[in-house]
């Protein structure tokens, strides 16, 4: 299809070659990472070859006369021959997306050179030999056509390319008939092939790039999909947010029951929202963060309609959906075992009948606020506290009413206080608390305000009429004298027995001579009984329970020394 004009005239050839290479361009930019490379790259050597076989055919015109002219149309028909043969290779790789081999275009190469070899040296036929010069062409454009059109699925750019093929086919069987028409062999055919085929393979790559787009967001979809089936198939509650703004994007049934959410209206449900402590929630997005998944995280949250609270145990991960980061969430009600756990610790750490502190519980908490304080260098004080004259309570009104007695007391002595202050019931009828405080009269003032307070409640009794009033005495010691726990309970308590020597209903000072009065008078209070300088210890268990303890034998051996100190006193 190469016109005479062409290769006699400087600016036609300059125009083509100029095209060639333009077209040299694009197949460059196309081919790179696009699954047809190896097949445009055939296509260009096959168009390249045949403009140089026809270059070469109009070159060797004028050796016409020569002795090795028939030589010269040799390798003038080798090369069409090579132009057709790549010409089909890039078919064929069309056709079939990716020819494993191409020996059947190599094999009927090889028996169409020995048919050249029989009419060029052989048997000479001038008429064969100039009508191979249109028949290689035509059979190699009349190919592509078919394979690029086998191709037009795949968009408009194979369609296009298609057509230019048919084109050039046409352009050569114009000329084999000695057809005129704009079609046939004129100057300007050859450049605007090239300059279209450039076009076409633009926009084939263009369709391969959209094409490759379409196949990603299909296959995240299909994933998508797959995902959501087994997040529905779940026996457990799944959700799915964004990890960017933390929506809810997918919500299993288990998890809309869950949480009290709207199946169809997920996008209104951010994650956080469920958690009850935000604190909680940044540190299942720190960990998240760091290692890309989270096991076994314990997390309190409520739900969309309701404000109780319950945990859930979640193993979250950070996945791909929808083109986004988003995390992966798998929930476990662990409520019914959190609030066991709660309960145990609750029967560990409190008494049943108060639900005040336990003695135990006590001593370690008060031990590390001891501890801060003295770091702190912070002021502290422990008040015991007993009822005065409970045993009568109990003979007049029964024990049960003195239990609510005690109840009463412990709520109220809770209420009085400070949240940080620690409250907890150490004997039968004593109460013991840890308080911080500015100082000596800030303690004090503390202690007489709670002894008001527990003056003025008036509890019910069986009589519907009734109610009854108890007073309390209070033992102070603060750390100016001491801080150590043992010791300061200790002294509390000497100082509650100069409360109750005192007439009750009062509060007293723990005071560094009392301990020698007390031994001077000879009236040794139970716990000094001891040797002279050891120090007793709450945490030691002998001294806890001599002390302290609610068996009753050690209770009355108390009781007993209460009542002969006090006979005493009154003596
Ligand atoms: P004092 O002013 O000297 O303290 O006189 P008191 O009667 O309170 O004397 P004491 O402290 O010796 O009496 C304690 C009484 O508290 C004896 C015991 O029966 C009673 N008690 C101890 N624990 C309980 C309890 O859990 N419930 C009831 N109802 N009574 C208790
Ligand atoms: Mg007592
Ligand atoms: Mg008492």
């Amino acid at each position: 299809m190469n016109s005479i004009e062409v290769f006699s005239n400087k600016t036609y050839l300059e125009l083509s070659l100029f095209a060639l290479f333009v077209f040299f361009l694009s197949v460059l930019y196309c081919s790179k990472s696009n699954k047809y490379a190896s097949s445009l790259w055939c296509l260009f050597a096959g168009i390249l070859l045949e403009f140089i076989a026809s270059w070469f055919g109009y070159g060797i015109s004028t050796y016409q006369k020569e002795a090795y002219f028939n030589f010269l149309v040799f390798v003038e028909l080798l090369i069409f021959l090579g132009a057709t043969t790549f010409m089909g290779i890039a078919a064929s790789n069309f056709l079939v997306d990716k020819l494993e081999n191409h020996n059947i275009t190599l094999s009927l190469a090889g028996f169409v050179l020995v048919a050249i070899s029989y009419f060029v040296f052989i048997s000479p036929n001038g008429m064969m030999v100039n009508n191979l010069r249109f028949v290689f062409p035509l059979v190699g454009f009349l190919y592509l056509a078919v394979a690029l059109y086998s191709k037009s699925a795949q968009g408009l750019g194979f369609k296009f390319a298609a057509l230019l093929n048919s084109f050039a086919s046409l352009s050569i069987i114009l000329e084999i008939f000695g057809i005129e028409c704009f079609l046939s062999y004129q100057w300007y055919i050859l450049p605007t092939f090239y300059i279209a085929m450039s076009f076409a393979l633009i926009i084939i790559k263009t369709d391969y790039i959209m094409n490759k787009l379409k196949d990603s967001h299909q296959k995240i979809q299909n994933s998508n999909t797959q995902i959501e089936n087994i997040i529905k198939a779940s026996p457990f509650p799944i959700v799915i947010s964004k990890l960017s703004d933390d929506k809810v994007l997918v919500a299993n049934n288990n998890a809309v029951k869950l949480f009290g959410i709207r199946e169809n209206e997920l996008e209104r449900y951010k994650l956080k929202d469920f958690f009850i402590d935000q604190d909680n929630r940044k540190s299942l997005n720190e960990k998240l963060e760091q290692k890309g998944e989270v096991k076994d995280f314990e997390i309190l949250v409520k739900s969309a309609t309701g404000n109780t609270p319950f945990w859930l145990l979640t193993s979250a991960n950070t996945i791909d959906y929808n083109h986004d980061v988003a995390v992966y969430l798998a929930f476990q009600d662990i409520t019914s075992r959190k609030n066991r756990e709660v309960l145990l610790k609750n029967q560990a750490t409190r008494d049943p009948l108060t639900s005040l502190f336990n003695r135990r519980y006590f001593e370690e908490e008060t031990q590390q606020r001891i501890s801060k304080s003295i770091a702190n260098n912070s002021y502290f004080a422990v008040f015991m506290l007993d009822v005065d004259k409970f045993k009568n309570v109990n003979d007049t009104y029964g024990h049960k009413v003195g239990d609510n007695v005690l109840i009463e007391i412990a709520t109220t002595t809770v209420d009085a206080l400070r949240n940080n202050d620690i409250v907890a019931r150490y004997g039968g009828e004593e109460f013991v608390v840890f308080v911080n405080v500015s100082d000596q009269d800030k303690a004090f003032a503390v202690a007489e305000r709670l002894r008001e307070t527990i003056a003025a409640i008036k509890i019910p009794t069986d009589n519907a009429e009734e109610t009854i009033s108890v007073t309390i005495s209070i033992g102070i010691a603060t750390s100016d004298v001491s801080k150590d726990l043992g010791t300061l309970v200790k002294m509390a308590d000497t100082a509650l027995y100069k409360a109750k020597n005192n007439g009750r209903n009062r509060c007293e000072f723990f005071e560094t001579e009392m301990v020698k009065q007390n031994r001077c008078n000879e009236s040794l209070h139970p716990l000094f009984e001891k040797e002279e300088n050891q120090e007793i210890s709450l945490l030691d268990g002998v001294e806890a329970n001599h002390i302290f303890s609610s068996n009753n034998n050690i209770e009355n051996e108390k009781e007993d020394i209460y009542n002969l100190s006090i006979n005493k006193k009154e003596e």
